[in-house]
């Protein structure tokens, strides 16, 4: 039997729960990964999704296999790539969101499909609330409940893989980055990072929002597109509660989009303030750090040049851009999204409207005060000063 076997958001060949399950139910696997324009992305994550690409293949190929890379609708691709193979069988991880959700729909015509685990540690819908419901709406409940529920099911990495004659790729757009400060992309960089930060990563609870200190892991572009697995992450007994902790939440808004498709562009919360004022001129001022705000230019130059921003200043620009100019939250998360080399639909709308009061926050109403911010946690200016005009 002969599956074709759909990278998406987990390119990787350690801890691949769809990988495991092609080799387990197919004699021959199609590795194939597929380009769609309808997946959002940049070309900050472009740039990192091709260095990443070319990681996965040199990986499968030491496995004796390789990986066809197409470009166009995903499904019209798959269905391609199995006539060509006689494939009778597509496995696929799940994922949450419009898109995943029309991929699905449509990936398996008339053969066999299988969906496998996905990005999450917990798969959205595995814990549901007490009180009812089909997601949890509040972080602190799903944190008490998702710390006890966290499993650790290893999917074993294949010996060998067995291949057919595989068909042609096409060759993918080269990507122009914006930004002149990106991570190397792939599983082997990602892996790299983590036996980096890990042993550093003891003071992480008290220093993680130290903007200058820049403590955190930096293993978001890597989580964002699968080259690392967040199962194996939340079980790595070198890494801090505290920043599990944060696995939880990226769980947590998964699980929301899962939800609630609509997430990226529709207030979440109803009844929710969702009225913005129009001013271009400060958008602008706001997208290329030119507000006057040292705090908030800081930032969002940061984001310009490393196609990354810290934690705790994307709290920062993001609230004054909603709360303090009052601007929709919707423009704030399309500049993020074209400039995030870890963009990730749930992180990026979730934590958007969380900060907007559109969403999951529990005190929507809070302001935040960028001065109180920028005193506590960049306090003798060492941010500021690096991300200064020249
Ligand atoms: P660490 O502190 O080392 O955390 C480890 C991992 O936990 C991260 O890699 C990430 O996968 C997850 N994580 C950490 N914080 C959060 C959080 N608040 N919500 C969800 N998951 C989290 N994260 C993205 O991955 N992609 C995005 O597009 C994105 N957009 C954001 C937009 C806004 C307005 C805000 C406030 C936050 C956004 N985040 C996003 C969440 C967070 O800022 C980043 O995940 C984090 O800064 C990545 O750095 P790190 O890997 O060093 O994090």
């Amino acid at each position: 039997r002969t599956a074709v076997l759909l990278f998406t958001r987990d390119l990787r060949v350690h801890d691949n729960p769809a990988l495991a399950a092609a080799c387990r139910a197919a004699d021959r696997v199609v590795p194939l990964y597929v380009e769609d324009p309808g997946r959002r992305t940049n070309e900050n994550q472009r740039a990192f999704l091709l260095a990443a690409l070319d990681d996965l293949r040199d990986s499968l190929e030491a496995l004796g296999g390789g990986l066809v890379v197409r470009a166009g609708d995903t499904a019209a691709q798959v269905a391609e790539v199995r006539e060509a193979t006689g494939a009778d069988l597509v496995v696929c991880a799940s994922d949450a969101g419009r898109f995943a959700a029309s991929v699905l729909e449509r990936l398996g015509g008339d053969a066999e499909l299988r969906v496998a685990p996905g990005p999450a540690v917990v798969e959205p819908g595995r814990l549901l609330p007490s009180g009812g419901g089909d997601h949890y709406k509040v972080f602190t409940p799903y944190w008490r409940a998702w710390s006890q529920a966290r499993w650790r099911e290893t999917a074993p990495e294949p010996e060998r893989l067995r291949v057919p004659d595989l068909p042609d790729s096409h060759a993918l757009a080269p990507a122009e980055p914006t930004a002149a400060d990106l991570p190397p992309g792939g599983e082997r960089a990602g892996l790299a990072r983590l036996d980096e930060w890990a042993p550093a990563s003891g003071d992480y609870a008290d220093r993680h929002d130290d903007l200058a200190g820049d403590r955190t892991s930096r293993l978001s572009p890597y989580l964002a597109l699968g080259c690392l697995s967040a199962r194996e992450l939340a079980a790595d007994p070198r890494l801090p509660e505290a920043m599990v902790r944060q696995l939880c939440w990226r769980d947590f808004h998964l699980q929301v989009l899962a939800a609630f498709p609509a997430l990226t562009d529709t207030a979440y919360r109803s009844g929710a303030n969702d009225v913005w004022e129009t001013d271009m001129t400060a958008l602008e001022a706001w997208k290329h750090g030119t507000t006057g705000i040292g705090i908030v230019d800081a930032g969002m130059r940061q984001l310009l040049a490393e196609g990354w921003m810290h934690n705790r200043a994307r709290l920062i620009t993001a609230g004054y851009l909603v709360k303090t100019l009052g601007l929709d939250w919707r423009d704030g998360a399309a500049h993020f999204a074209a400039h995030l080399v870890d963009l990730d639909e749930a992180n990026n709308w979730g934590n958007w409207q969380w900060t907007a009061g559109t969403g999951n926050d529990t005190r929507p109403g809070r302001g935040f005060n960028h001065e109180r911010q920028a005193g506590r946690f960049d306090p003798d200016e060492a941010y500021r000063r690096r991300w200064s005009l020249p």
